[in-house]
């Protein structure tokens, strides 16, 4: 094994574009003027931008080795844990290129796209297949847009009960969008507290359920990698003082093919398309958060809505108690089309991608077992979590070595949530890593844990081989440069 086994791209060096310039050279050539120069009056050219003279394969190389040091899943293992960076296999951006596709018009009349809408159709159907639930809209543009359409939906079914309800209870092992969401749509978040397995328990649940609560927003898996294994219990709970179960599915990379969510008593879900159905992300990215229904309430999902009409798909309004749109035209439709090319060409497959998703995450959490402290020793889901507990004594603090762990060329995981795990180190190997490529994370991982002991200092001054060493990441978030 070679020193720093991961992706040496963060590393080049390349000067400003005006310091590699040549005065006189050129990126293209044009014939030699063969006729007069013709005057032309010198204010109307004003003064020429002070742009720097280069050649073609100047710029290349400079655009080049910039875009090299945007670390990406093309470059290298991507642990972020809750984000789900799995490779994105290039069949999906090869059929989300079609021209068919790619140069629709989202205005185009229903008998000029009728491949569009019976991608978009079936697509739902697959997604209501996978996850249990009975109906899909493909709407919401991001998974937190998603939860804000079900938190709508739960509010529109109250209302159709002639009820108001005031609250959403919000485990501390939810996604940090999740009492957000809620918050948007007018609920107070309660927040209720998991055990010291991590996980919920009916008896907290039934302490805070009453009839002014809306209902329940439950990530499963939680943002720990463990499973709501109460969850049936729970729902019961709230659905006998009145309330709906939200189950914010963004985790669904666990579950495919195992666990049917609609049995387990969820009324509503979102799905992150470019999470779990390998649509890339990050980077704000185009993303997808698909919300899924139960039977009845199926009438409020967002219009338009795909349906078949004499056998034709054509768009519909006629949904009277629609909780209305909540995207321009359908969706991120390039999206929708990687997540149905993933799908069809996972088949049956989908399940085994679970399955590796959360041997994975075991064998980083056995092996990495005692290099650090383990938050919750259980088996987990398909990510897990450790802390910099052991490292404090050395004054070593999780941020030093994920600073470290980039000179070894990897991303680092994520980091400082969930909340509930002080010093978090949240790691998502997700399925489409060899075990090659996990063991040379682990070998990482467990080289700055022995550093940590040995030399503190140098994670304290890590990251030292990257192009840019510790930032100021307070500032880098509140006065953002972004002109360079
Ligand atoms: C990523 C994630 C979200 C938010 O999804 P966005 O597409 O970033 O809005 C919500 N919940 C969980 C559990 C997630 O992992």
């Amino acid at each position: 094994m070679t020193r720093f086994p991961g992706a040496t791209g963060l590393v080049l060096n390349e000067p400003l574009l005006w310091e590699k310039g040549k005065q006189g050279r050129s990126g293209m050539s044009i014939p030699p003027r063969d006729v007069d120069r013709s005057p032309f009056p010198e204010e109307l050219l004003g003064t020429p931008p002070e742009f720097p003279d280069l050649s073609e394969v100047d710029v290349v190389r400079h655009y080049t080795r910039l875009s090299q040091w945007n670390f990406g899943v093309d470059t290298g293992m991507y642990p972020l844990g809750s984000c789900t960076m799995k490779y994105n296999p290039k069949i999906n951006e090869k059929l989300a290129g079609l021209p068919g596709f790619s140069k629709a018009h989202p205005l185009l009349p229903h008998h000029l796209c009728q491949g569009a809408l019976a991608l978009m159709f079936e697509l739902e159907r697959l997604l209501a297949e996978v996850t249990g639930m009975h109906a899909v809209s493909l709407q919401p543009a991001a998974g937190a847009q998603g939860e804000l359409a079900g938190m709508l939906i739960i509010h529109a079914y109250h209302k159709s009960r002639n009820s108001q309800r005031s609250k959403i209870i919000v485990p501390d092992t939810a996604h940090g969008t999740n009492p957000a969401s809620a918050a948007i749509c007018g609920y107070r978040p309660v927040k209720v507290k998991s055990n010291e397995q991590g996980v919920l328990t009916p008896e907290s649940i039934a302490a805070l359920m009453d009839e002014e609560t809306a209902g329940i927003m439950v990530t499963n898996p939680n943002t720990l990698g463990l499973f709501e294994e109460h969850i049936s219990e729970i729902g019961r709970i709230v659905h006998e003082k009145g309330g709906l179960v939200y189950c914010d599915g963004a985790n669904m990379n666990a579950l495919m093919g195992i666990v049917d969510m609609g049995k387990t008593g969820v009324d509503v879900l979102h799905l992150n398309l470019h999470k779990t159905f390998s649509g890339p992300h990050g980077g704000g990215g185009p993303g997808s958060g698909p919300v899924c229904v139960r039977k009845d309430l199926e009438r409020f999902l967002p219009v338009p809505r795909v349906v078949e009409q004499e056998g034709q798909y054509v768009l519909s309004e006629q949904f009277p108690e629609t909780i209305g749109k909540v995207h321009a035209f359908y969706g991120s439709f390039g999206v929708l089309v990687r997540a149905y090319s993933y799908i069809l060409s996972m088949g049956p497959e989908l399940k085994r991608a679970s399955q590796l998703a959360v041997l994975n995450a075991n064998y980083i959490k056995e092996r990495l077992r005692g290099a650090f402290h383990l938050a919750y020793d259980r088996p987990c889901m398909h990510e897990c979590v450790f802390s910099d507990k052991l490292q404090r004594a050395h004054k070593v603090t999780t941020l030093d070595m994920v600073k470290r762990l980039m000179d070894y060329g990897f991303h680092p995981p994520t980091i400082y949530f969930p909340l509930v795990v002080e010093g978090a180190i949240m790691i998502e190997p997700t399925e489409t890593e060899s075990k090659e490529n996990i063991d040379l994370f682990i070998e990482a991982m467990k080289a700055v844990a022995e550093e940590a002991v040995q030399n503190p200092e140098l994670l304290r001054s890590a990251p030292t081989r990257c192009k840019v060493r510790r930032l100021d990441e307070t500032s880098a978030a509140r006065s953002p440069c972004l002109t360079g």
